[in-house]
């Protein structure tokens, strides 16, 4: 059954299909009457979300961002919730945050020039869609290129660590993400968890600095990972969110805004939390009731 909730959605400032206006307009017909923009490292599309949600009377809009951060294997996400964007340090570091990634992948682009290895800068940047790009993205391109037959070879070749094309990244482990959030009043939830390993040591790192959330109705989690999700996030003491992480492209995987078993209770103890930290008013939460 579909949710009247969706914590997680894109718009067209960062890789989804929809301009916030046109994603507000979808998800209210979906029935969706709490609704997360979370564009990844960028807040720039929150001016419009915020001009066009009062059409909707009965919809609560909750500001968000959705940061990315490497642990070793894999790449972790966190969304924040209700965070107060137009603070002018963290717009900074979000600035920072996106240069800085973009030119590392840049570098590493010219120096495979440099080795005779060429790939296209925007091949890249269309392989990676979702925000960040990265090292698999480079080796795919290179992949198309012909230069190389496979991932592995594009590391052991040109892009691991010690590899002639490689660039040291600036990292941000997923416990400043979470600090950096918490700057703003940010209410931080671990996205997309199933697949992420070692995930308990992750969770009792970052409930720590104040991680209260970890998404557990997702895209197409089916109803045994909601149930070990659920437990592990009950374990931890963290609410059970969720969302569906449109973007508007297709795929087996996607669902539409709305389209998840999120239920209402944890959503409303978010929202509870977010009225105690002064960020909600008591006249959204009363239309909830
Ligand atoms: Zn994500
Ligand atoms: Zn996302």
């Amino acid at each position: 059954m579909p949710s009247r909730a969706d914590l997680h959605t894109h718009s067209t400032f960062s890789d989804g299909v929809l301009t916030p206006t046109q994603l507000i307009d979808l998800a209210h017909r979906n029935g969706v009457r709490i609704l997360a923009l979370t564009d990844h490292d960028v807040t720039d599309g929150l001016p419009e979300a915020f001009q066009a949600a009062p059409r909707y009377p009965d919809l609560t809009l909750i500001p968000g961002v959705e940061l990315s951060t490497d642990v070793p294997g894999s790449e972790v996400h966190i969304v924040g919730h209700f965070i107060d964007w137009k603070d002018a340090a963290f717009q900074q570091e979000l600035t920072r945050l996106r240069e800085s990634r973009l030119n590392r992948a840049r570098k590493m682009v010219e120096k495979l020039a440099q080795l005779g290895k060429p790939v296209a800068w925007e091949r890249v940047q269309e392989i990676a869609g979702e925000g960040a790009v990265g090292r698999p993205h480079i080796a795919r391109a290179l992949i198309e290129a012909g230069h190389i037959t496979s991932i592995n070879e594009a590391f052991d070749l040109y892009l691991s660590r010690t590899g002639p094309a490689y660039v040291e990244r600036e990292r941000l482990s997923p416990r400043q993400v979470v600090e950096l959030l918490l700057t703003v009043g940010g209410l931080c939830t671990l996205a997309h968890p199933r697949d992420l390993n070692p995930l308990n040591e992750l969770l009792a790192d970052l409930k720590e600095v104040g991680l209260i959330g970890m998404e557990v109705y997702y895209q197409d989690y089916g109803p045994q990972e909601i149930e070990r999700l659920r437990a592990v996030a009950e374990r931890f003491g963290l609410l059970p969110l969720g969302g569906s992480d449109y973007h508007g492209l297709s795929g087996p995987q996607q669902r539409e805004p709305g389209d998840i078993p999120l239920p209402m209770e944890p959503v409303k103890q978010l929202l509870a939390l977010a009225e105690e930290r002064g960020v909600l008013s008591r006249a959204h939460l009363a239309q909830l009731q």
